[in-house]
């Protein structure tokens, strides 16, 4: 049976748009009623705005019908995690602190999806400003696994991924600071790409760790990803870390390139605590490429077990100035038994701020602190630059890396309660961040129990195409992307 139009590609629609098989409206409709019958099992959603995607909807229906398409995105609904800023819509990062604010703006990513023609659709449920693996974290309750409502669907950007897998979106963005496109694509089975440091831009997006931060897609297939990232990528002039970089035609591309190429298997990536499954489902997939006449070589990251230190403490020092903006004055909760202004800051933080974001100021604060900075920071730093060298002197010899996504499938709600265990989720994409790389997570297979898993392909600076690619090769010779959950 033909799959259900919710659970379609960009692509397929894009040919039932074109031929006016469906309209937008109709598209629309299909996904929003999905949404209902499914939201209250997998709660991917802060809120939605069913009139106002109906009404973009139409919009663009009028547009196709006045022959004003503006190309693959046009039409089609997509859902934002709810830290990127969408005019007029509530923004809050899955944190009491923003709970009634309104974005007074788009974001250049918004912007941009408006002008290809998409239907923004959705506020995605996140760990509050995007901390943490499992989504967990939101102040307004977890989102679950479409594939086991037991269990978490990753994170940060986990309503994104959970969202897509379970048809309540056609294609989704969320943003990546260590892994929080990547992981929770894996554990959702769906595809997730994080683009090179200053691909993307940043304005308008809650600001986590601004060197580390980047927005990506989250898509069914890799084809989709490759037409999303198309469509936001590009150098923005209000993001001052945005890349002048020239934009290929990625859908284009990812068609045109084929291999077979050299691929690289970390040796530190493939260690203890890696689940055997996992690691099978990477072997396996290893194993493709090397049947299609790709190089397979090992090579060494040494400076792979210094990732994590170095990532909480620049992640942590980066957020503890960023969130010092959340003060209970201008914008945000405002506690409302303060006295004066210093208690309106104390008690309006205490208030609106969860566990997870407190301790990663208080961490934060700790190692910008005089006396502290160059012992940690300032190391950090350095240690950060050898972290990068390790990747670029692999990349003399291949032009990629394969890994595991996540180390662990999908894990029970509620069962990794001590943050060092969720901190350890992160240990095969922190890496990628501090490096300023693009890395993508593509489906690989799934556990005896009905898990996905993911494959982690690691690229070159700007090297999205090829990344693309590679995946592409590999997704079109399995048909991990066309299974759904039954819900
Ligand atoms: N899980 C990591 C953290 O908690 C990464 C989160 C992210 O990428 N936003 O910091």
């Amino acid at each position: 049976m033909a799959a259900e139009l919710f659970f379609k590609s960009i692509a397929e629609l894009g040919a039932l748009l074109d031929t006016k098989t469906v309209s937008s409206a109709e598209l629309t409709q299909a996904v929003i009623a999905r949404t209902k019958a499914v939201e209250g099992r997998v709660k991917a959603f802060n809120s939605f705005d069913e009139a106002d995607a109906l009404a973009q909807a139409s919009a663009s229906d009028a547009r196709r019908a006045a022959g004003q398409a503006r190309g693959p995105l046009e039409g089609i609904p997509v859902g934002l995690k709810d830290v990127i800023s969408v005019a007029g819509q509530p923004l809050t990062a899955s944190s009491k602190m923003l709970a009634n604010f309104v974005s007074p703006y788009d974001a250049t990513v918004t912007t941009k999806l408006k002008g290809a023609g998409a239907v923004i659709w959705g506020r995605l449920n996140c760990d509050e400003f995007a901390m943490g693996s499992s989504t967990e974290n939101s102040a307004f309750g977890p989102t679950a696994n479409p594939w086991d409502l037991s269990r978490v669907p990753g994170g940060s950007s986990g309503g994104s991924s959970a969202a897509l897998a379970a048809g309540e979106t056609i294609a989704a963005l969320g943003s990546d600071t260590g892994g929080s496109i990547r992981q929770p694509a894996a554990l959702c089975g769906v595809v997730g790409l994080k683009p090179t440091y200053g691909l993307v831009s940043r304005y308008g997006l809650i600001a986590f760790a601004s060197s580390l931060d980047q927005i990506g897609p989250f898509a069914r297939t890799v084809e989709d990803a490759a037409i999303m990232l198309g469509a936001i990528a590009g150098h923005d002039p209000l993001d001052s870390t945005s890349f002048k970089a020239d934009i290929p035609d990625y859908r284009a591309e990812v068609k045109r390139r084929q291999g077979p190429w050299r691929l690289g298997i970390p040796k530190e990536y493939f260690g203890a605590g890696l689940d055997p499954e996992v690691n099978a489902a990477v072997e396996r997939a290893i194993a493709f490429y090397r049947a299609q006449g790709c190089e397979i070589k090992e090579v060494s990251l040494p400076h792979t077990q210094y990732c994590l230190d170095t990532y909480y403490i620049i992640a942590t020092a980066e957020a503890s100035s960023n969130l010092a903006r959340y003060d209970g004055i201008r914008y945000g909760h405002r506690s409302k038994d303060a006295k004066d202004a210093v208690d309106i800051y104390f008690k309006s933080r205490a208030e609106g701020f969860g566990a997870e974001v407190k301790r990663r100021i208080i961490l934060g604060t700790y190692v910008l602190s005089s006396g502290y900075y160059d012992a940690f920071y300032l190391r950090a730093q350095k240690v950060r630059t050898l972290i990068r060298q390790d990747f670029l002197n692999a990349y003399r010899e291949v032009d990629a890396l394969l890994t595991p996504t996540s180390p662990v499938p999908a894990f029970k709600l509620g069962e990794k309660s001590d943050p060092l265990a969720l901190y350890l989720c992160d240990i095969y994409t922190i890496g990628v961040n501090l490096a300023g790389l693009p890395a993508l997570s593509v489906p690989c297979g799934f556990t005896t129990g009905g898990l996905p898993i993911g494959l982690q392909l690691i690229g070159q600076p700007f090297a999205e195409a090829n990344l693309l690619a590679m995946a592409r090769a590999y997704e079109q010779a399995h048909d991990w992307h066309r299974q759904h959950p039954s819900l």
